[in-house]
This record gives C-alpha cells, sequence and structure tokens, in this order.
C-alpha cells in the first residue's frame, strides 16, 4: 500500500463544527493545519452534505469561512492508529497518510446509542440519526410511515428533518418522563437562544403526536418491519409504520482519544481549561468531551484552536460562553438520562451484538466485557464492539477495557506500513 506524508502544525482529526472551528482559529494565526474525517465531506454529523447549501446561517458562516482558508481537508480517510507520539495513520481510498503534527486536536464526536429490544435487527428499524443521514444522501423517505423512537432533541430534529422531506411522521416515543421535560422547558427560558429554537421544533412539529415517558418494547415484521408496539406506564400500544427510527441519546466517540492514552472519566475525554487532554499537545474538542450540543462542539473548537497557537487571551475570553453551553449540557444529559426498565428490553434470544450474533441470553452467562469478548464473541466484529459496547455497558455496567489499534477495521495492506 503507498503511503504519502503530511506535515502540519496542527492535526484535526474531525471535520464536525468542533474541528472546524478549531481549524479556523489555527488557520487564522497563520499556522498550517490539516483536518482529517472518514466523510465524503466536511460537517460532521449535523452539517452533513451541507456545505454548499448551508441549512442556516450559522452553518453559512463557518462554511464561508473555511472556504476562503488555506486549510488542508483529507476527506474518506480513517485515522486507525499511532505507531509513534507526533504520528498517526489514516487509511484512505487508494494509500495511507503519515500525519505528522506538533500538536494535535481531536473532535471526534458522538454516535447514537442503541438500545437492543426484540425486532431491532429487522430491516427498516434504523437509527434516528442514521435514517436521517441515509435521507440527506438522496434515500427517498416521501409517503412513508414513520415512528421516530428512543431519546434526546436528536428526536425532533430528525422528526423535523423527515416531515420536510415528505415522510408521515406517526409519532415521537421520548422515553424520558413528562416530569422531566418541564422542567428541562423551564431551564431552558433562561437561554433564549436554546429556547427559540425548541419553539421552532415543535410549531414545525404541529400535528405529530410527541408521547413522553414512551419507548419501543418490539418491532415486528415478516422480511422486514411492519409494526412497533409502543409503551406507556399503564399500557402498551401498536403502531404500523414503514421505519422505525430509534436512538436513546448519544454517546462521545473515544477509541482514538483512548488510544492515545488520554484520560477518561464517565464516559468523556477530561480537559483542562485550553481543552488540552491528560497528554501533552493533544487537544480534545467537541462531543468527545461530553455530550452538549452544538453550541458547545463549536466554542470548545475555538479554544482548542486557539490554545493550540498559543493564544490563551483570546482562548479565556470564550470560557464565559462555554461555562454557559456546558450548564446546557449537563441539563441535557440529566434530561435524557435512561430509566432503568430499558435494561429489561431484550428477551433471552434478542441479538445484542449484531456483527457476531451473540444473543443476550448467552451475555447472561459471564461477567465483564471481557469474559463476554472470550466466550461469546460479543464485541469482536466489524463494528468492534461500537454499537454492542454502549448497550452492554448499560445493561450489565461492563466497561471495554483497552482499546488496540486498529481502532476502525483497515486493509491489511495499510496495517503493515512501518512507522
Ligand atoms: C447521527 C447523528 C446525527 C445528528 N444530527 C443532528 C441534527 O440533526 N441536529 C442537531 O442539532 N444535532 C445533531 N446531532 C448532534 C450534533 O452532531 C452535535 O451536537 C455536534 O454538532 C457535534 O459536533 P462535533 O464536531 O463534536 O462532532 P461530529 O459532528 O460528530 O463530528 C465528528 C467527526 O469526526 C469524524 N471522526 C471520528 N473519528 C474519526 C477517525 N478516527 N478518523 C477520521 N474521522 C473521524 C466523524 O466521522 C465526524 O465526521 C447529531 C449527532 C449524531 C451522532
Amino acid at each position: 500500500m503507498s503511503r504519502r506524508a503530511i506535515d502540519s502544525d496542527v492535526l484535526i482529526v474531525g471535520a464536525g463544527p468542533a474541528g472546524l472551528a478549531a481549524a479556523c482559529r489555527v488557520v487564522e494565526s497563520g499556522r498550517e493545519v490539516t483536518v482529517i474525517d472518514d466523510n465524503p465531506d466536511v460537517g460532521g454529523q449535523i452539517w452533513r452534505g451541507e456545505k454548499e447549501k448551508p441549512s442556516s446561517p450559522e452553518a453559512g458562516v463557518w462554511f464561508e469561512r473555511i472556504r476562503n482558508s488555506t486549510i488542508t481537508f483529507i476527506n474518506g480517510a480513517r485515522v486507525f492508529q499511532q505507531p509513534q507520539s507526533g504520528l498517526l495513520l489514516a487509511e484512505c481510498e487508494n494509500d495511507v497518510c503519515e500525519l505528522n503534527y506538533q500538536k494535535l486536536i481531536l473532535a471526534t464526536g458522538a454516535r447514537e446509542r442503541f438500545l437492543p429490544f426484540p425486532g431491532w435487527t429487522l430491516p427498516n428499524v434504523m437509527g434516528a440519526g442514521g435514517l436521517q443521514a441515509l435521507v440527506k444522501t438522496g434515500f427517498a423517505i416521501a409517503g412513508k410511515k414513520v415512528v421516530v423512537a428512543g431519546s434526546g432533541p436528536l428526536l425532533l430534529a430528525v422528526a423535523d428533518y423527515l416531515k420536510r422531506k415528505g415522510a408521515d411522521v406517526l409519532a415521537i416515543a421520548e422515553q424520558a418522563s413528562r416530569a422531566n421535560l418541564f422542567r428541562f422547558g423551564l431551564q431552558l427560558i433562561s437561554q433564549r437562544g436554546k429556547a427559540s429554537q425548541a419553539y421552532k421544533l415543535r410549531r414545525q412539529l404541529r400535528g405529530v403526536k410527541y408521547l413522553t415517558g414512551c419507548w419501543p418494547v418490539a418491532a415486528y415484521g415478516v422480511d422486514k418491519l411492519e409494526h412497533v408496539i409502543l409503551q406507556q406506564p399503564g399500557r402498551r400500544f401498536d403502531i404500523v409504520c414503514d421505519y422505525l427510527a430509534c436512538g436513546f441519546h448519544l454517546v462521545p466517540n473515544l477509541e482514538l482519544p483512548e488510544l492515545l492514552d488520554c484520560k477518561i472519566e464517565d464516559g468523556a475525554v477530561t480537559v483542562d481549561e485550553l481543552q488540552q487532554t491528560s497528554i501533552e499537545n493533544v487537544y480534545c474538542a467537541g462531543e468527545s468531551t461530553g455530550i452538549g450540543g452544538l453550541e458547545l462542539s463549536l466554542v470548545e473548537g475555538e479554544i482548542a484552536g486557539l490554545a493550540a497557537t498559543g493564544q490563551t487571551t483570546k482562548a479565556r475570553e470564550l470560557f464565559g460562553n462555554r461555562d454557559k453551553q456546558r450548564k446546557f449540557g449537563r441539563l441535557l444529559n440529566r434530561t435524557f438520562a435512561l430509566r432503568k426498565e430499558l435494561r429489561s428490553l431484550p428477551a433471552g434470544d434478542t441479538i445484542v451484538c449484531r456483527c457476531e450474533d451473540v444473543c443476550f441470553e448467552s451475555l447472561r452467562t459471564v461477567s465483564s466485557w471481557r469474559e463476554a469478548k472470550l466466550h461469546t464473541r460479543c464485541g469482536m466484529g466489524p463494528c468492534q464492539g461500537r454499537i454492542c459496547g454502549t448497550a452492554v455497558e448499560f445493561l450489565f455496567g461492563w466497561k471495554a477495557e483497552s482499546v488496540r489499534p486498529p481502532v476502525f477495521p483497515v486493509r491489511v495492506g495499510s496495517m503493515s506500513v512501518e512507522s
């Protein structure tokens, strides 16, 4: 496999809002910056495919800033290994990049959390953000009956997007209780921007049922999804639909920070006030430091970019905004904390690890993530526990013990690149 070397003052992994904000601050200081991302284009999860047609004025401003810059972007490339400090390897379509850097900013974002329940592996049961991403890349959803379920504000964003694309959104099932959501609403009043976003979404979703304290318990169909059973305290009911878009809030992507030995606490990368991790010259920004929404990702990215280029006074000017956004993040995580009833969703024969076909029953016979891997192959397939690992942590409280390279499956030829 051929290789090419790319040297940068600052290397950023992740071209979502955090990575882009960091890159702007770095390049505007006159340093060379490279941003690498595994998606075909920049934007991360929320601004996927929006570079030419931003969905909001805010996205437009950031895309304009990067368009007029000298940032080097490498897309469609996955960072999978650190052979030595100051060097990362990324697999691209036809070669391997050797990325040398002075400073590194990790902005690896988050992914959806999936919880297993009977029928969750049926065709047309998808991640909420996953279905949204498919539709953004051209998948036709007009006229299809969709139930959106799980937890978190992403459900509203997805339902709104699918509705605007012509889907018949039958219901949004949010597992958080009505009381939690009421308190969330009250707290939002003090954050004018967030309150108006929430109000706008609710207005756009007028006519779509928002069921609180409600979650999917089973999905049925012969070859693909035909109907879903939802539960609310005291009642169960059935909805006939074409798609179930289901995700239980978000979890940070920690594989790369863990590989680099960055300290992780409470499921997120630990950073100091300048977004530096426990490893010198390695910074982290955005959802990998904890789930907190778009504005927090942006301000953390800016602070990391400024700090990595020695502009600490400017970085400090942004601390006030970051504190405010972090407060919102804490509120989000409290409001959408998962209820314990969700632990009893899987039946004995419900598949938990879909890569290796490991069912819930066989996991009951082991007592740790390591044993589960050794005895059942849970988490040993192509996704390397990205999907089942978070489910297993919620169901059994087992945490992954270590991360080994490659952090993504890669071609054998890519692995053989010498450092
Ligand atoms: C599926 C999904 C859909 C979402 N949709 C919405 C929405 O519609 N509205 C909304 O308000 N919020 C949405 N969010 C939440 C939103 O993404 C966050 O609030 C925030 O914007 C995240 O920004 P970020 O820069 O931290 O991360 P992200 O936007 O997640 O960007 C991180 C990027 O890093 C890349 N990456 C990670 N590891 C590697 C690696 N090893 N090598 C190369 N690249 C790597 C990822 O592919 C990704 O492009 C969504 C989240 C998810 C997970």
